[in-house]
């Protein structure tokens, strides 16, 4: 990459630090316009496994990628770091909304994905510190419990019962010695993973493969065979738009997504000692069932990453580098890191970072093809996307391989027929609805916990405050 070319400042992650010479993924400059088969917008891990996916089912296509930052910069290089089977609809609604073979299927195929994930690490070669060690979510009050026990009865209900176990206090603790720990959640459909190493490590596969990862460039507009970008026009066949968070950036999609922010910190590498106490040996990621999500992980380094929703969303969909750290959100999650393992209260916390997570209206990620404009536009993880990426890599593959051989003829690929390929969720409300549902929302949910932690009874307030201004 030339030295010529503006980078945009990266975000202080423990994993952007991680990150040797050697495992970058180097991007070309784009110096004219070009032409090329399939375009690619956004080199997080939704363009990428889309490109790799497809310069395997079409060897003979010309393939671009181009970020207007760099591969990895998005939330796909700064995020928890949970491989998971998670997806933000939830089995339930997804069964409410599509039947309940389609809600089966589809989690069935999370389950796959993380497999294939670990196929794709094994085959190119990808050292992404990742430990297979299952999901530890804890029931720390009577609400918590509640909600976990209702949890795992559901994947019972649909047969996955021998994948999430229910575990009672003192075996919990055998595995997480968490504070005020009641119960806990187990399933080993997880995967720890340092991020930024995993989407450098495709990037370099997908270049390995014959595509080309164009940065920074920057698209200003896109449809009907072409992508306009701050450094010349690329004529293309198709497009993928795979800039999640990022989207209300793009003239006239303001709407379509809005950017919420998660925001993480990471401790220094902590004794053995500190480590005998709390537990996580083999390295499971870490929640409890509070309605404002906070995740961790022990990374291969033997620290702990921890983060947490809750940041403020910023009129407009505004996106700006300084909203990567915010210092109230930096000590609320420290303080609740603390809370969980008062034995890490002494630890330095050498990072903190954040970043946007891509949030439709529906709260409900998708694929999407408009074959008019030969878009397909893919994403809306909703902060679930490490996995679900993977597995959307592979629909849009499967979308255009189809479209491209126009297969009347052929059976469609299962992937295309789960209930995540369909239109798109509507928009979200203008200005100042926007700003002040989506806030109200946030307050309610800090206000729902700090409740039921006092209280010990579960919040009705935040059920009704959630569903009403979010997530319907
Ligand atoms: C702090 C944090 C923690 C998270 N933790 C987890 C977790 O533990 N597990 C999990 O499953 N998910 C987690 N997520 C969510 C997960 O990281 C995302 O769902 C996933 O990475 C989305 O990948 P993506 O490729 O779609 O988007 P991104 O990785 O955000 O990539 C989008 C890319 O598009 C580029 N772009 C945007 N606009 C343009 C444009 N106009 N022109 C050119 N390029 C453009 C951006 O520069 C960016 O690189 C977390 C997210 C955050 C922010």
């Amino acid at each position: 990459m030339s030295s010529t070319h503006k980078r945009i400042q990266r975000p202080n992650s423990l994993w952007e630090d991680t990150l040797s010479a050697g495992e970058r993924c180097d991007e070309e400059p784009l110096e004219s316009s070009i032409r090329a088969d399939i375009t690619i917008i956004g080199a997080g891990l939704t363009g990428l496994w889309s490109a790799y996916y497809l310069s395997q089912q079409l060897p003979d296509a010309d393939i671009v990628v181009i970020d207007s930052a760099g591969v990895g910069f998005g939330a796909s290089g700064r995020n928890g770091g949970w491989a998971s089977a998670l997806l933000p609809m939830g089995l339930q609604r997804v069964e409410r909304e599509h039947g309940r073979d389609a809600a089966k299927q589809l989690q069935t195929e999370m389950h796959s994905t993380l497999d294939e994930i670990q196929r794709v690490l094994a085959t190119e070669g990808i050292n992404a510190a990742e430990q297979r060690g299952g999901t530890f979510t804890a029931a720390r009050s009577a609400p918590q419990l509640k909600r976990v026990t209702h949890e795992v009865s559901t994947y019972q209900r649909f047969g996955f019962g021998d994948e999430y176990h229910f575990l009672n206090g003192a075996a919990a603790r055998e595995v997480c010695n968490m504070s005020e720990l009641a119960g806990a959640m187990f399933t080993p459909h997880c995967i720890a993973v340092n991020p930024t190493k995993l989407t450098h490590g495709i990037g370099r596969a997908v270049v390995r493969n014959g595509a080309r990862i164009l940065a920074p460039v920057r698209a200003t507009a896109l449809g009907r065979g072409s992508v306009t970008t701050d450094k010349g026009t690329i004529s293309t066949r198709y497009i993928v738009q795979a800039t999640e968070g990022y989207t209300s950036n793009i003239e006239g999609q303001h709407r379509n997504m809005v950017p919420l922010y998660s925001m993480m910190i990471a401790t220094e590498p902590l004794p053995d000692d500190i480590w005998d106490t709390i537990g996580l040996a083999n390295r499971p990621t870490f929640d409890d069932t509070r309605h404002l999500i906070v995740y961790g992980q022990r990374t291969a380094d033997g620290r702990l990453a921890f983060g947490g929703r809750g940041a403020p969303y910023h009129f407009g969909s505004a996106i700006r580098p300084t909203f990567d750290t915010n210092t109230t959100m930096r000590n609320r999650i420290r303080a609740a890191l603390v809370d969980l393992f008062p034995a890490a209260r002494d630890a330095r916390i050498t990072h903190h970072w954040g970043g946007p997570m891509g949030t439709p209206r529906n709260w409900a990620c998708s694929v999407h093809a408009n074959w008019s404009d030969g878009v397909v536009t893919a994403g809306g993880y909703v902060g679930d996307g490490m996995s679900a990426t993977n597995l959307f890599g592979r629909i849009v593959a499967d979308l255009i391989a189809e479209r491209e051989h126009d297969s009347g003829q052929h059976d469609r690929s299962d992937l295309l027929c789960l209930p995540v390929v369909g239109p798109p969720s509507r928009r979200w409300e203008p200005e100042p609805i926007r700003w002040m549902g989506i806030n109200a929302g946030r307050v309610a949910a800090r206000f729902a916990d700090i409740s039921e932690h006092r209280k010990g009874k579960t919040s009705r307030f935040f059920g009704g405050v959630i569903d009403g201004l979010l997530r319907r």
